[in-house]
């Protein structure tokens, strides 16, 4: 089956799921977003109000942020890439999401990773990265280099809102962490 389709009926299994807590304050389920056969994905927490309202990540202050670095430092919009989420629904108040949140929710990642099969992982902030690495480390720690995973690389980054946040050093750094990405990919070589 290809993975569009299979990525599609996933999308639609998780649209009314009830695994945790977070099922009975979301507005809808926010999937992923993206092309279905991407080299480059990237994972970030969890949606925050202008997802959960438009069904799409990373749609806000900090997706805005997001997607111009990544057209700045990788030269392509986010219909090239894959995006999705630790966790698809909103956690109430934008709190962190919980554990067992963390856990009810990862199979789906788990099943986006295997049906796009990226060459490279970009996990943005320390929800992402410390689950997908398997590390109780900071991404201050962690990030400025690739990790093998198998058949895909890991590049952990900043949170695009700790960016917004810290401004300058910061950005700097998430510009450098895509150049990392972008020649683990072999783009614009
Ligand atoms: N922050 C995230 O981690 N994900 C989103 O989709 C939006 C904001």
């Amino acid at each position: 089956m290809a993975p569009a389709t299979d990525l599609a009926r996933l999308a639609g299994e998780a649209s009314g799921c009830t695994r945790c807590p977070l099922s009975a304050s979301r507005t809808q389920v926010v999937f992923g977003v993206g092309d279905p056969d991407a080299d480059l994905m990237f994972v970030g927490e969890a949606p925050g109000r202008d997802e959960d309202l438009q069904g799409e990540p990373f749609v806000g202050r900090s997706g805005k942020l997001l997607d111009r670095l990544v057209l700045e430092e990788l030269g392509v919009d986010r219909s090239r890439c894959y995006i999705a989420n630790v966790v698809k629904c909103r956690p109430p108040d934008n709190r962190d999401p919980r554990p067992d949140e963390i856990a009810s929710c990862r199979p789906y990642l788990t099943a986006q990773l295997e049906l796009i099969r990226p060459t490279v992982v970009v996990t943005l902030g320390n929800f992402a990265t410390r689950l997908l690495l398997e590390t109780d480390q900071g991404i201050t720690k962690v990030r400025g280099r690739a990790y093998p995973m198998g058949e895909w690389q890991l590049v952990p980054t900043y949170h695009p809102a700790a960016a917004l946040r810290s401004g300058g050093v910061v950005v700097a750094e998430m510009r450098a962490d895509l150049v990392r990405a972008k020649q683990l990919l072999g783009w614009g070589r």
